[in-house]
C-alpha cells in the first residue's frame, strides 16, 4: 500500500494547549506522524511518497473563503498584536448568545472561527495544514487512477474542522476536501470515521447531502469531546436525511462491543455502494491512549483492518487522532496490514 507523507507537518509543533483548566503540554505533536512513518518503513508496507501541489481551489470547495484567508494570516496578525510574547495564537473570547458578530481584530477573529482552546495556531501551522491537504489529495488522485488502497499520513488531523470552524487539533478538513474532490470527478465517496471522537466537522460539511455518506463510531458526546455533536439522533437533514449515521459508544468500550458497532457501520456503507471508502483513521481508541477511554488492544487493529477489507471497496485511509506515542506506529500499521492481508 502506498503511503503519502510530507515532512512539512513538522512545522506545526504546538507546545501547549489549554484544557481542563490549565495550560498543559500539547499531545498533537510532530512525533506522532514520525512514529507512524518509521513503523511503515520498518514493516515494508509500501513506498512512502511525497505529495503534489493542488492549490487553494479544492479547499475552497469545502471551506469558506473568509475562513481560508483567516488561517493564512492569523499567526502574523497575532504576532503583530502580541509582539513581545512568543505564545501561539489561542482564542480567549467567543461571540456567545446575545452578542454581536465582529471580526475587526485578531481576538474577535479567533473567537469567530475557533471552537476550543486546544488548537493553537503557530508560525508553521498554516503551511503544515496546507501540506496535509496536498497529501490527502495526492492520495485521492491515486485512488482515481485505480489504486485499490492508499494511506494519507495527514497531520494536523482534520475531522473536527467544519467549513468555517477550526478546533480539536484540526484546521482544514482533509477527508472532506478529498471526498469533495472525488465527488467532483464523478466518484461516489463514503466516509467512515473510527476516531475515538466524533467527526463533527465532517458531519457538518455533508449533513444536507445525499452524495456523500458519513458514518462515525465514537465515544458518546454525553461525556466526550466534541460535546455538542455526535448523538445518535443526528441522521442528516433535507436531501441528506438518512445519509448520516452516528454510533456513539460508552466509556471503556472494548473490541467485543466495538466490533458489533463496526459491523453496524459497514452495513449502510455496503448498501450505499461507494466507489471509494475514506476512513478517518483515528487511533485514540487504544486502551492506553492518554486522552481517551476505550479499550482496544494492539491486535484488535488487525481485526479492524480485516473487517474494512471485507467491504471489498477501494479504501483511502487518512490519519486522524491517536496520542500514545509508543503504540501509535504499531496500531496504525496493524490496521493497514490487516486490510491488505484480508
Ligand atoms: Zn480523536
Amino acid at each position: 500500500m502506498k503511503t503519502f507523507y510530507s515532512p512539512a507537518h513538522r512545522q506545526h509543533a504546538p507546545k501547549e494547549e489549554f484544557e481542563a483548566g490549565r495550560l498543559s503540554p500539547a499531545v498533537e505533536v510532530p512525533e506522532r506522524a514520525e512514529r507512524v512513518r518509521a513503523e511503515i518503513e520498518r514493516r515494508n508496507l509500501g513506498p512512502v511518497l511525497p505529495p503534489e501541489r493542488f492549490g487553494e481551489e479544492p479547499i475552497l470547495r469545502v471551506h469558506a473563503p473568509a475562513f481560508m484567508s483567516f488561517l493564512g494570516t492569523a499567526y502574523a496578525e497575532w504576532r503583530k498584536r502580541y509582539s513581545n510574547d512568543t505564545a501561539d495564537a489561542l482564542p480567549s473570547a467567543w461571540p456567545a448568545r446575545g452578542m454581536r458578530f465582529n471580526d475587526s481584530d485578531i481576538e474577535s477573529r479567533l473567537g469567530s472561527f475557533a471552537s476550543d482552546t486546544a488548537t493553537p495556531i503557530g508560525a508553521g501551522t498554516h503551511e503544515a495544514a496546507r501540506a496535509a491537504v496536498n497529501v490527502i489529495l495526492t492520495a485521492a488522485q491515486a485512488m482515481q487512477r485505480g489504486e485499490p488502497a492508499v494511506f494519507a499520513l495527514t497531520r494536523p488531523p482534520g475531522h473536527h474542522a467544519s467549513a468555517d470552524v477550526f478546533g480539536g487539533y484540526c484546521y482544514f478538513n482533509n477527508v472532506a476536501v478529498a471526498a469533495q474532490w472525488l465527488a467532483d470527478r464523478g466518484l461516489r465517496p463514503a466516509i467512515l470515521d473510527v476516531d475515538y471522537h466524533h467527526g463533527n466537522g465532517t458531519q457538518a460539511i455533508f449533513y444536507m447531502r445525499s452524495d456523500v455518506l458519513f458514518v462515525s463510531i465514537h465515544a458518546d458526546p454525553s461525556f466526550a469531546f466534541p460535546h455538542f455533536l455526535g448523538f445518535a439522533d443526528e441522521r442528516g437533514e433535507g436531501a441528506g436525511e438518512g445519509f448520516n449515521l452516528n454510533l456513539p459508544l460508552r466509556r471503556f468500550t472494548d473490541w467485543a462491543a466495538y466490533s458489533v458497532a463496526l459491523e453496524a457501520a459497514l452495513a449502510p456503507i455496503q448498501h450505499f455502494s461507494p466507489d471509494v471508502l475514506l476512513v478517518s483513521l483515528g487511533l485514540d481508541t487504544f486502551e492506553a491512549d492518554p486522552i481517551s477511554h476505550f479499550r482496544l488492544k494492539r491486535e484488535d487493529y488487525l481485526r479492524m483492518g480485516e473487517a474494512l477489507a471485507a467491504l471489498r471497496r477501494p479504501a483511502l485511509f487518512a490519519f486522524e487522532g491517536g496520542y500514545n506515542l509508543e503504540a501509535l506506529g504499531d496500531i496504525t500499521a496493524n490496521v493497514l496490514e490487516g486490510f491488505e492481508a484480508a
